[in-house]
């Protein structure tokens, strides 16, 4: 059985002082969850945002790391320095990252290499374009994607996949959660002819304008274990429902 995650990205929101403020309202509103919770905030807030949900059901994520542990890399965070402040996932290859930061699927790999190594669980986003998709290109994207991003992985180690169709990011429009289940079930079969039954274990998110009015649907389909929120997740209300979808 996988058990369903609802992951938070706060992409470059909140300061560490109205971050943790939102955290310390979140915590009593998700001690009942049945989700798993991650909240992956930007790396100046997690010091606060450890204090914030110690004791907690509510783990903490990073949204980006560099694969090296330490170096002349400035403006780099490694993998020792998230774990040293609690950090337990990473976001790694946000469609963000890969269009504005050029970041490659072989850096991708890099750092999902050296996240696992650490103890990290790598979150890897993968997603087309609304150009890719309606020359329907989609699938042979996600699978390029897949293939160079999941170069390190040897199939043992936890990791998550978020599939985020990159025209439903930030836009309001959500992908129907049809189109998700279809998507996210073919992910699950390009797992499963590489990595065998190991595919049936990977929790595989849903990604793009979700909202508490459409987490219900999506979590409702097979394939879908959770999903990976954005705007809705910055207020310990919405997200709060959210994670009781
Ligand atoms: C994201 O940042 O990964 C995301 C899905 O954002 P939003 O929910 O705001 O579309």
């Amino acid at each position: 059985m996988r058990k369903p995650l609802i992951a938070a990205n706060w992409k470059m929101y909140h300061t560490p002082t109205s971050g943790a403020a939102m955290l310390r309202q979140l915590v009593p509103l998700a001690q009942d969850a049945e989700a798993e919770i991650v909240v992956c905030t930007p790396a100046t807030h997690l010091a606060a945002a450890a204090a914030a949900v110690a004791g907690s059901n509510i783990r903490l994520g990073a949204e980006n790391m560099h694969w090296e542990t330490e170096g002349a890399f400035t403006g780099e965070i490694s993998a020792p320095m998230l774990l040293d402040l609690s950090v337990s996932h990473v976001i790694l290859g946000h469609s963000e990252r890969r269009a504005y930061c050029g970041e490659t699927n072989e850096q991708v790999s890099r750092k999902g290499a050296a996240a696992v190594r650490a103890g990290l669980i790598p979150i890897l986003c993968v997603g087309e374009t609304e150009e890719q998709r309606t020359q329907g290109r989609a699938m042979t994207v996600i699978e390029q994607q897949l293939a160079g991003s999941l170069a390190f992985w040897s199939g043992e180690e936890e990791i998550i996949i978020a599939y985020e169709p990159i025209w439903a990011i930030g836009t309001g429009l959500t992908a129907t959660a049809d189109d998700a289940e279809t998507t996210i079930s073919q992910i699950r079969q390009w797992l499963r002819h590489r990595y065998g039954e190991r595919a049936t274990e990977i929790r595989l998110l849903y990604g793009g304008s979700v909202k508490p009015q459409s987490i219900g649907g999506l979590m409702a389909k097979p394939n879908i274990d959770g999903a990976l929120v954005g705007g809705a997740s910055l207020q310990a209300e919405s997200f709060s429902q959210i994670i009781h979808y």
